[in-house]
């Protein structure tokens, strides 16, 4: 028997069993989607099934592709492989260019090359269909075909199974249509009310990203058919939250607390919070804005850089550290203090072994000849490692031309320089940045270890002060 004749068996027998236990249905459809992939060398798996009308297809379960590629939009059943539906086998070797695939684009920047697609029946009628996805480029040969047909068919046993056993509610548990807006445009122009905007908007402030009602939760059914569907209003991906704003009308509000607590008690793993007027305003208050603020100093203006925009850069820094010292153990080091935040990220992200310590410096003087002084220095002996230095951000290169200066002089085996922030605008030091995370202009900055009179320091992302207005218009 051929290695991959073995692990086609060993993929079906554990999916055999696992349809024959006693495991609850939600958890099965997940472990299927698990198991199914496996003999297959691909990323993710997902089972669909079309809707009541047979023109959307509702992920039921899904496993290796993003949050984002699920909640892509409906997927309707007459653009997105329908000759699965017509009971034939798909092979898509070309996502992102096959006309036949609904969310082309998507599926580029998701990074699926290749899909195959086979019919799920459930008493011998199509009822959805079984995907797998590859990073890579293939075609499927026709015993992997076969294979994935077997699993389609073990699928649909099991929801026929589930659905006459009455626990067809559990096997809903993983339901997900996307909501009402059609496809593409993640951000639709038209909101159901004004507070929703007003909330979009403030989001856009804060750089967070959302989706407008991406997905619906069935709620009650009546023999197998959904009978009350509860859509909230936001999705925050960054945060993996719901919102159902509850700004509007109050009579709503408890109607909305109930079918919220119903979706709590169906879905345990989705996060759903509601937010009210009050909860708007201390949101805004948070960061000083909106009529709840009272920060001593100016407060923050136009936000530049957000928390997942950070922490994507973050780790893409860090993949690149880590692969340029592969089998090294370097030292970071960071000067106190703005740099602890960045530190603790990038550390964290890095894949190699690391020692990290700081080093505290200051200014004596400066205006009157005065010198840059080390007022802490390394407890780790940098002498033979390979050092990295890591700046928050970098203004004139002044202070990190000095303190590259002093670690020469403790005979470094490497010095290399990461900063999360180049600002190039005043650079009189010529210093050499190995890794930058961003060139930032000439402005200001506070947020992610960066203060302005020791304030701020605390932000998740990072914004500008808020302008200062001129004193004539102040005391008008
Ligand atoms: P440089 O010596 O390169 O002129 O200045 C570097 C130091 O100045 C940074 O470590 C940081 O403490 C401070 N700095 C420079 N630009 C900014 C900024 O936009 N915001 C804040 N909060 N500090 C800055
Ligand atoms: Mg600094």
């Amino acid at each position: 028997m051929s290695k991959q004749t073995a692990s086609f068996n060993k993929a079906l027998r554990d999916i055999a069993r696992l349809i024959n236990s006693d495991t609850i249905a939600s958890e099965k459809l997940q472990r299927l989607v698990a198991l199914a992939p496996r003999p297959l060398a691909v990323r993710g798996c997902s089972l669909l099934l079309l809707d009541e009308d047979r023109t959307r297809l509702i992920h039921l379960a899904a496993r290796g592709i993003s949050e984002r590629y699920l909640r892509k939009g409906f997927i309707e059943a007459d653009k997105s492989l329908s000759e699965t539906l017509e009971g034939k086998v798909v092979s898509v070797v070309d996502a992102a260019a096959d006309p036949r695939i609904q969310f082309r684009e998507l599926a580029r920047q998701e990074h699926i090359a290749s899909i195959m697609s086979v019919p799920v029946r459930i008493r011998g009628r199509v009822a959805g269909s079984l995907r797998v996805y590859s990073r890579t480029r293939r075609e499927f040969i026709l015993e992997e075909q076969e294979y994935l047909e077997t699993v389609a068919n073990l699928a649909g046993v099991m929801l026929d199974a589930e659905d006459t056993r009455g626990s067809r509610n559990q096997m809903l548990g993983d339901v997900a249509t996307p909501g009402p807006k059609a496809g593409s445009p993640l951000k639709p122009e038209t909101f159901a009310h004004p507070s929703e905007e007003e909330f979009a908007r403030l989001l856009d402030f804060y750089q967070i990203e959302w989706l407008y009602e991406p997905r619906s939760f069935p709620l009650q059914w009546d023999n197998g058919k959904i009978t009350e569907m509860f859509t909230p209003d936001f999705y925050l991906p960054g945060q993996d939250l719901y919102i159902e704003m509850t700004t509007l009308k109050p009579s709503l509000t408890t109607e909305k607390r109930q079918k919220v607590r119903r979706l709590r008690q169906l879905y345990p793993e989705v996060n759903i919070k509601l937010m009210g007027r009050n909860d708007c305003d201390r949101l805004l208050a948070k960061y000083d804005h909106g009529p709840l603020s009272g920060s001593k100093t100016r407060g923050i203006g136009r936000v530049l850089f957000s928390t997942p925009q950070i922490q994507r850069r973050v780790r893409q820094l860090a993949k690149e550290i880590s692969r340029r010292h592969e089998g090294e153990r370097p030292l970071l080091v960071g000067v106190m203090r703005g740099v602890f935040v960045f530190m603790a990220d990038l550390a964290r992200h890095l894949t190699v072994p690391v020692d990290i310590d700081f080093m505290a410096i200051s200014y004596y003087g400066a205006e009157k000849g005065g010198a840059v002084r080390v007022t802490k220095d390394l407890d780790i002996n940098p002498e033979g490692r390979h050092v990295l230095m890591v700046e928050d951000i970098v203004d004139t290169g002044m202070t990190l031309s000095f303190v590259l200066s002093y670690l020469r002089t403790r005979s470094p085996r490497s010095l290399s320089v990461c900063t999360l922030f180049d600002k190039t605008a005043h650079r009189l030091a010529d210093v050499q940045l190995d890794y930058v995370g961003f060139e930032v202009p000439d402005e200001f900055l506070v947020g992610y270890g960066l203060d302005f009179d020791e304030e701020y320091r605390n932000l998740p992302f990072v914004a500008l002060l808020k302008e200062e207005r001129p004193e004539s218009e102040a005391d008008r």
